[in-house]
């Protein structure tokens, strides 16, 4: 059972796979951008990039994204 639908839109930061579900990602959040999704944990759009996440994760599965998926977006 793989989803692999989520890579929706163009975020700064995201959760790879290899991230373990843990949740000290989701606590560490001030603005609650982090929410559980399936066995996995996802950055949503309320993300205000200020990087905390980055450093909790003891799997280094929090990656800040370059700005080159913008064509993804069709807004
Ligand atoms: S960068 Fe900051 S606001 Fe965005 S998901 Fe990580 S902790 Fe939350
Ligand atoms: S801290 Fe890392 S391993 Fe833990 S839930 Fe967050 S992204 Fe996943």
């Amino acid at each position: 059972m793989s989803h692999q639908s989520f890579q929706v839109v163009a975020m700064p930061f995201i959760i790879t796979a290899e991230c373990v579900g843990c949740g000290a990602c989701q606590v560490t959040c001030p603005v609650d951008a982090i929410v559980e999704q399936g066995e996995r944990f996802a950055i949503t759009d309320e993300c205000i990039e200020c990087g905390a996440c980055l450093g909790v994760c003891a799997v280094g599965a929090i990656e800040e994204q370059e700005e080159k998926s913008r064509d993804a977006s069709s807004l």
